[in-house]
């Protein structure tokens, strides 16, 4: 019989834009006893973390609650529970993550229409609103944070502008949930979801959601599914066209198990629900403007030192997504080999980039708990002594100082 090894993942300081470090206090929290999914117990854990995930989402929205799977199974539920087929959808893509709208858009058969904005920039709001008004959408998707460009989409007044026209506006917030400031009310969002291993900081595997009486109107039209037919076996009441397609992404139905009724759906992850109940419980005790600026603070000495180091920063400034800095990989450098030494000999990751920027960009995230004087230090002193070693000879350790001068570190 094959011997397997002990589990023992190598510590790692993580810096890319998700996973990211964990706190112990989740950690553990995760390792207490399971309870029954029914059990009062439980279900008073599912009603706080709903109180706690409105806090978050600064929302008054009835259905907040988390989608288990990674955080695309919560954009998939909303979408697949919002499209109608042959809903007119626009999507406004300035990144990778603008394409899993489209694509999951399009699995739901909607007509869409897209927006296209050069990587590392992103959209003027008139643009977006100008389209609004020529394409007359039923909705518009787009992304809040997009990491893959380290660009940050100014919402509110495409928020205006969907809700005069009597549009839902479904917004990817996955990678700003908690790092940055996200008004789901007073912006105006409809449907909004949100991450758990970028800035909430914990494992991947859930997805928070929140949306309000509008989203839910146009779901509850569309179930026409009889419950009673479901249980009884009888598939012949479902697939009109108007039905939901997926079951275990119906928010209809996931609405009804986090509801006093709590009809069956499937398990809720009771770990999961630990740990995502331990991490808002962190997120609330620090308080969100705190939080935000904790990520502005270690962004401003992070940039600080790659500045000092002499490495230029990919994108437009003026819509700099903070919780994840990009650089240009300099000419000559060989951009996998550098993380590759940076995990090997130091164990900490960086991230590269998708499609049109792989190969040109490095991206650091600065997210939740590994959001960190002693991390954003480290990686750039790592990062000095790895470029060191491929040739760029005239850093100095400047940025590590620089930083430090940011932090005003005296002895
Ligand atoms: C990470 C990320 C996702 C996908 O999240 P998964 O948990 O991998 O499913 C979607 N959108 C944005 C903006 C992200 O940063």
């Amino acid at each position: 019989m094959k011997i397997y090894k002990d589990l023992s993942p190598s510590p790692r300081i993580i810096m890319t834009p998700g996973p990211v470090e964990v706190d112990p206090r989740v950690l553990r929290a995760m390792s207490y006893p399971i309870l029954g999914q029914f059990d009062p117990e439980f279900t008073g854990l599912m009603n706080e973390s709903m109180e706690m995930l409105r806090d978050i989402f600064e929302t008054n929205n009835q259905w907040t609650y988390p989608v288990d799977g990674t955080s695309r199974s919560g954009i998939e539920a909303v979408l697949t529970s919002l499209i109608e087929h042959g809903d007119k959808v626009l999507i406004p893509i300035f990144g990778r993550f603008g394409y899993l709208l489209q694509e999951i858009a399009e699995r739901c058969l909607a007509e869409v229409v897209t927006l296209e904005k050069e990587w590392g920039s992103v959209f003027d709001p008139e643009e977006i609103i100008r389209a609004i008004h020529r394409e007359k959408p039923a909705i518009v998707a787009i992304v809040h944070g997009e990491t893959s460009t380290g660009r940050l989409q100014p919402l509110r007044e495409i928020g205006n502008a969907c809700r005069e026209l009597d549009i839902l506006l479904v917004v990817d917030a996955v990678a700003t949930l908690s790092g940055i400031p996200l008004k789901v009310d007073s912006w105006m969002l409809d449907a909004v979801i949100g991450g758990t291993q970028k800035c909430l900081s914990i494992p991947p595997g859930m997805a928070p959601i929140t949306y309000n009486e509008r989203a839910e109107r146009k779901i509850q039209q569309r179930k026409k599914v009889e419950r009673g037919l479901l249980v009884s076996g009888s598939p012949v009441s479902i697939g009109g066209h108007k039905s939901i397609q997926s079951n275990y992404l119906d928010l209809s139905q996931l609405q009804d198990y986090w509801s006093p009724a709590r009809l069956n759906h499937h398990t809720e992850m009771t770990s999961m629900l630990y740990a995502l109940r331990e991490g808002m419980r962190i997120v609330l005790e620090e308080g969100l403007p705190a939080r935000f600026d904790r990520h502005l603070e270690h962004e401003r000495a992070l940039v600080a030192g790659l500045e000092a180091m002499g490495l230029t920063l990919f994108g437009d400034s003026s819509c700099k997504l903070p919780v994840v800095t990009c650089i240009n990989i300099p000419d000559g450098i060989d951009g996998e080999s550098v993380r590759s030494m940076l995990l090997q000999q130091f164990g900490i990751e960086i991230a590269s980039s998708f499609g049109p920027l792989k190969g040109k960009i490095w991206r650091i995230g600065t997210m939740g708990y590994s959001c960190s004087k002693r991390n954003v230090l480290l990686t750039l002193g790592a990062l000095e002594a790895v470029l060191k070693r491929h040739g760029l000879s005239d850093l100095g350790g400047d940025g590590v100082q620089a930083a430090m001068d940011q932090y005003a570190i005296v002895n």
